[in-house]
This record gives structure tokens, C-alpha cells and sequence, in this order.
């Protein structure tokens, strides 16, 4: 069913927001490493998430991360420089979609 991949990724989120490690939902071995972007007044930011086994991810806009999480300041954010993978990314169902394309990975 369309958006059901999607939807368990939020689970891999919230384990992520925590600090706890996180298994990935396409595959279900694969470690999920995130990358959090954010602006550092207000913590809200976008994440992307991707699967080292695997290389499914996410594209999550609009999240925000609680104290304790670590992220890059979005002011200084450059996607060039964050070192993501070629990602597969999933797609997002339609209630969930969002004008803002997932960063390039170029
Ligand atoms: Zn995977």
C-alpha cells in the first residue's frame, strides 16, 4: 500500500530523536543514519534519513529536534558537504507531501 513504507520510517525518526540507534524499515537490518538540519533558536528543521545497508531513505521537512540532538546549523547547512549517499528516497504519501523537493545529493 502506498505511504506504509514511508509511515515506518517515522518510527526510525523517533528512535533517531531519542538518541537510540535505529533499524531500517525497507530491509530491517540496515543501521539508519540521519543527518538533522536546523536553525539553532528555534531547533526546527528538516532531516534526512537513509539506510547504510540498503540506502533507502527519507526526506522529513519541518521536524523539530529536542535538546540533546545534535544537528547543523540550517544558516551553515551545505548539502554538498554532508557527505549523504546516492539515496533511494521514498516517497512520501500524498497528505504528507510537501513543495520542497529532497535535497540533491549531488
Ligand atoms: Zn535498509
Amino acid at each position: 500500500m502506498l505511504g506504509v513504507a514511508y509511515l515506518d520510517w517515522d518510527e526510525a525518526l523517533s528512535d533517531k530523536r531519542r538518541g537510540d540507534p535505529a533499524k531500517c524499515p525497507e530491509c530491517g537490518t540496515g543501521r539508519v543514519e540521519w543527518w538533522p538540519v536546523a536553525d539553532p533558536r528555534t531547533r526546527v528543521g528538516f532531516a534526512v534519513l537513509w539506510c547504510v545497508e540498503c540506502l533507502a531513505g527519507i526526506h522529513i521537512s519541518r521536524t523539530v529536534f529536542p535538546e540533546g540532538i545534535a544537528f547543523t546549523n540550517a544558516h551553515e547547512a551545505k548539502v554538498a558537504e554532508a557527505g549523504l549517499p546516492a539515496i533511494r528516497f521514498v516517497d512520501p504519501p500524498p497528505s504528507r507531501r510537501t513543495s520542497r523537493p529532497p535535497p540533491s545529493t549531488q
